[in-house]
């Protein structure tokens, strides 16, 4: 079955065709850096990674760009309360930030803007629209009339009727529910930071930001946009209506938004006191390859209630895959699975293929990873009770190769050392020298030369550990 996406924008489950054949422009809206990224907001960055990772194996080419969004509200008054210029403030929690996604196997985009980085291109944008006609100013501030593009609403469905003309609203978070006129350039206000430019001091509104960030990095049209659901009014809404005033083209073609990660009945949520880090549940003990499995396990466009037990029971099925994945590598000689992509044992081949027929299949109808699980553990019970059986060692090659190619797409299962290059692990015992020599500048140097080459380090009690991030 062709690949399939249900599209925030047209409802349905839409067969998916990139603009480019074989390559995917993908913009994923990343974090505010005001603090610690929480397993809520990685739930939605997971969703992100396996979209990614599976087109990947579909065997598209994925250009993805994730902003860091390093000024906004809360983070101008948090830095001020913390008497800390923003950029050291946001430098930290951005440094936190890519530490947990390593650690949570989460590969690396290929782009990670910084807004504050992009504000001439931002400043350009604005005056683009300026020009169009559909902006309007109030006390140095410039407006986005929304009145002014025909599509408004179109992505979330708002009711624009209660809508008055010239309601506007200055904070880049607002009311759900309530179409205003949006800024797109704040004026200067003392104690803030701020950029001069053609439209006088001020900074850029945050939506503005990313319609700035992605058009620049991935062109005025690109395929698909992503977020959590909270994204879709009114940062998405803003994000097309600026867009495709200033270019007159649609912007992105596909809008795939995460459910929440929720506790009790309420989101996941700074605001709502309670949000969980990952280094909060690697502390109580938790394994973080666990945490990923726990948080892709469910279907991305079903709300999910975050429970230990849940969290119990995601441990015990890594350990299962961990267990099977020995098994096959201690049953199935070395040599063996060099040959596995050609080998075909019959009837025990056949037992792989159908699986793997299965598993796309389950991720073609909307990346349905839970449904993807069920056949990964399917096979999985099939193969022990052949093990048990006493099968030829080739057949044991081919299912280990299989296991390992769901793992690109899954990111579940750890590397022994032995699987790790030579290069990389020269790169793991210089990082041990620097670290015991308690040079961590560069032991954490060497940790991002390390992850830069697709492998994260995790430090526990017993040693390092290391995880393949990238594909094969
Ligand atoms: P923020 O740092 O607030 O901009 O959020 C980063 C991403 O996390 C956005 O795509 C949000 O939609 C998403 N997000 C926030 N809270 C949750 C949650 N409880 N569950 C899933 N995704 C979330
Ligand atoms: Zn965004």
């Amino acid at each position: 079955m062709p690949l399939r996406f249900h599209n925030t924008l047209t409802r349905r489950k839409d067969l998916f065709e990139p603009l480019e054949p074989g390559r995917v422009r993908l913009y994923t809206c990343g974090p505010t850096v005001h603090d610690r990224v929480h397993i809520g907001n990685f739930r939605t960055f997971l969703f992100e990674d396996v979209l990614r990772r599976y087109l990947r194996y579909s065997g598209y080419e994925v250009t993805q760009v994730m902003n860091i969004t390093d000024v906004d509200d809360k983070i101008i008054r948090k830095a001020r309360a913390a008497g800390v210029p923003i950029g050291a403030f946001t430098a930290e929690f951005t440094r936190l930030f890519f530490e947990d996604a390593a650690a949570l196997g989460i590969e690396p985009a290929e782009h990670y803007p910084r807004a504050t980085e992009y504000v001439p291109e931002m400043v350009r944008l604005a005056m683009r629209l300026r020009d169009r006609g559909v902006t309007y100013e109030r006390d140095g501030s410039l407006y986005f009339r929304i009145a002014s593009f025909p599509g408004y609403g179109k992505l979330s469905g708002i009711d624009l009727g209660g809508a008055r003309d010239g309601a506007r609203v200055d904070s880049d978070e607002y009311e759900k529910e309530d179409p205003k006129d949006f800024v797109i350039w704040k004026a200067h206000r003392e104690g803030e930071a701020w950029w001069d430019g053609e439209l006088g001091p001020g900074r850029p509104g945050w939506h503005l930001e990313c319609s700035a960030m992605a058009m620049e990095l991935l062109g005025e049209s690109f395929d698909i946009h992503t977020g959590g659901v909270d994204n879709v009014f009114p940062h998405h809404e803003n994000e097309i209506a600026q867009s495709e005033s200033a270019t007159g083209r649609p912007f992105a073609r596909y809008w795939l938004h995460a459910q929440h990660l929720v506790v009790g009945d309420r989101k996941m949520a700074k605001s709502v006191g309670n949000v969980l880090a990952l280094r909060d549940l690697l502390e109580q003990g938790a394994d973080p390859l666990a945490v990923r499995y726990l948080l892709i396990a469910a279907h991305y466009r079903s709300p999910m209630q975050f429970t230990t037990d849940a969290l119990a029971q995601a441990s015990a099925a890594v350990g299962r895959l961990a267990d099977l994945h020995g098994r096959l590598r201690a049953a199935a000689g070395a040599e063996e699975v060099e040959r596995a992509g050609e080998a075909d044992v019959a009837a025990e081949a056949g037992l792989s293929q159908r699986a793997e027929a299965s598993f796309r299949e389950a991720l073609d109808d909307d990346l349905n990873t839970p449904r993807a699980l069920a056949v990964v553990f399917g096979f999985l019970r099939e193969v022990h009770s052949r093990l048990d059986a006493g099968v030829p060692t080739a057949a044991a090659a081919t299912w280990l190769v299989r296991l390992r190619e769901w793992d690109r797409v899954l990111g579940v299962l750890r590397c022994s050392p032995a699987e790790v290059p030579q290069g990389i692990a020269a790169l793991l015992r210089e990082r041990e020298e620097a670290r015991a020599q308690r040079d961590y500048a560069r032991s954490d140097e060497l940790r991002k030369t390390i992850q830069e080459r697709g492998y994260a380090v995790e430090d526990t009690p017993e040693g390092p550990r290391v995880k393949n991030l990238g594909a094969t």
